[in-house]
């Protein structure tokens, strides 16, 4: 097996039947000829079940994350969607207690009061998820690492509660994407990617992926739901994935290096009263990190010892930094995580959360050095 990097490096390059052309063609077409006898050529007949270039784009992600069926969603969310629903609407299920806050709204706002039963917990402790399940728990939902604080979900130890008692182990690999961890080979049933950020990786594009282990009737019927309600990814969305998705690995080399030493330089800062990074020994998931992760990933978050209006000052005062939420894509971005989230937000106030891009390290460090310096000035 070649490297990931490798394979990332021409993902999708299967050349074009009609040209030889190496890159992907893009098929806009809705809508598909039958032939006179009434059968379809390629199997395509309508874009909703089928597209040539989102179908490509899939073969691709069941490359990069080992998995054996795939679909391709119109965003990271609509993906998680057609997982609920693809469950009974009284099913009870185990979700982490820091979950993605939109995945914490969906459930919320459209399956709590539809009868769904919803346990939230910390994921970073097994024994929580122990005492939550019971023999009526059909589905545990893992994100790690988890947003904004970081924290460590020991994929392999969860999936052994899942497998005791028969539920579906879902990971959100969003944050580590394929290229830092492989959820599949830890004991996970289907993963789940916002590919709006580092998989597509430009900020450009708002996508999502069910990536399944085995395509098993679970599978089949997410598969159906998209099918039947339409949330599919454009082919133009999918051809601009795939784009991205073959410098995946060589941004997060960088992207991941850059994160360790704003990381260190963060935790030497007199005026950072907590740095949330896996990456480093002072963090609570570090060991579990090591151990399910290639790198530890390029998103970070830090608190002020000034608390909100330090955290406020700081955010304002960058300059390389770009004030804007989500994360993955080549610009560094810094936020407030907190007002993002609203009044409900369980994050802390004094946080604030960086996505690292392709900037140089010295640039990053600088201008966080002078954002921190004039915020203490006032
Ligand atoms: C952004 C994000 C999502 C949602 O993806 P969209 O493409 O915005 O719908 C889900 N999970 C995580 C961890 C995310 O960061």
């Amino acid at each position: 097996m070649p490297h990931l990097l490798t394979i990332l490096s021409r993902a999708a390059s299967e050349p074009d039947m009609e040209t030889g052309g190496l890159v992907p063609s893009i098929q806009f077409s809705t809508t598909f000829q039958r032939n006179p006898d009434g059968t379809y050529p390629k199997g395509y007949h309508y874009t909703r079940d089928g597209n040539p270039t989102r179908n490509q784009l899939e073969r691709a992600l069941i490359e990069i994350e080992g998995g054996s069926a795939c679909r391709a969603f119109a965003s990271g969310l609509a993906a998680s969607n057609a997982v609920l629903q693809a469950l009974p609407h009284d099913s009870q299920i185990v979700i982490p207690d820091d979950v993605y806050h939109g995945f914490r709204r969906l459930v919320d706002e459209e399956f709590v009061p539809r009868g769904m039963n919803v346990q939230s917990v910390d994921m970073s402790e097994p024994d929580q998820v122990l005492d939550a399940v019971s023999p009526k728990t059909v589905l545990i939902w893992v994100e790690t690492p988890s947003n904004p604080l970081l924290k460590i979900t020991d994929i392999r130890s969860i999936a052994d509660i899942a497998e005791k008692i028969g539920a579906v182990l879902v990971v959100d690999g969003t944050w580590a994407t394929p290229y830092l961890q492989k959820p599949f080979e830890l004991g996970a049933d289907i993963v789940i990617h916002s590919l709006t950020k580092y998989i597509a990786g430009h900020s450009d594009v708002l996508g999502g992926a069910v990536v399944a282990k085995k395509n098993d009737t679970f599978f089949q019927r997410i598969a159906a739901i998209q099918m039947a309600a339409g949330a599919v990814l454009d082919p133009f969305s999918s051809w601009l994935t795939m784009r991205g998705m073959r410098t995946l690995g060589i941004r997060l080399e960088h992207q991941c290096r850059t994160a360790g030493l704003i990381a260190s330089f963060l935790e030497g800062h007199a005026r950072v009263a907590q740095v949330h990074y896996p990456g480093l020994p002072s963090h609570r998931g570090h060991s579990t990190a090591r151990t399910q992760m290639e790198k530890f990933g390029a998103m970070l978050s830090f608190q002020l010892k000034g608390g909100a209006e330090e955290a406020t000052r700081v955010a304002a005062g960058s300059m390389i930094f770009m004030r804007a939420t989500s994360l993955g894509g080549t610009e560094s971005l810094i936020e407030h995580r907190a007002s993002m989230e609203g009044p409900t937000s369980p994050t802390p106030t004094s946080l604030l959360r960086l996505s690292i891009g392709l900037e140089h390290p010295d640039d990053l460090i600088g201008d966080l050095t002078q954002a921190l310096d004039r915020s203490s000035d006032r």
